[in-house]
């Protein structure tokens, strides 16, 4: 699922997006159209507001998958990463007019990541880039 959806959005946006596996077996139970819809989100939002190469990644832990979007963008400060999830809510708003967008997208993500009974965090720094990481049972 995750190296088709980095396949499509890289073909889609041309762009590079490198994907890294570590294990194999790595199997959770799931709706797989919400979960194709969670990695376009984070996978998308990482071409909007980066110019530089995108990570995926996919490792275990002892309890859970953990999914990893990594860019190198212009990243959050620490007040917006704690509002990115709010319905609406969108960074700076000239900013949010070039790019386009409704504030939904990460809304709908969390949603889907709940619904899984995972979780996700953002991890990021002004300027030099944010990380995206979501946690699902296995
Ligand atoms: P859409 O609903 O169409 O995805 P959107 O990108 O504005 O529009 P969200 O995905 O909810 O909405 O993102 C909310 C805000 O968080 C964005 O407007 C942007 O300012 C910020 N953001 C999201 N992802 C990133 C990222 N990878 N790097 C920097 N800022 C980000």
């Amino acid at each position: 699922l995750l190296k088709q959806a980095s396949k499509s959005i890289a073909l889609a946006f041309d762009r590079t997006i490198t994907f890294e596996m570590t294990e194999q077996d790595i199997t959770i139970v799931g709706d797989e159209e919400k979960l194709k819809q969670l990695v376009y989100i984070l996978l998308d939002n990482a071409q909007k507001y980066s110019e530089k190469a995108i990570r995926l990644s996919l490792k275990k832990t002892e309890t859970d998958a953990v999914i990893e979007v990594k860019d190198y963008g212009e990243g959050l400060s620490k007040q917006d990463q704690q509002a990115i999830f709010d319905r609406f809510y969108r960074v700076d708003k000239a900013r949010a007019r070039e790019t386009g967008g409704t504030g939904l997208g990460l809304t709908i993500a969390k949603a889907i990541v709940d619904q899984h009974e995972g979780r996700i965090e953002v991890d990021s720094t002004l300027g030099e880039g944010t990380t995206f990481r979501i946690f699902l049972p296995l």
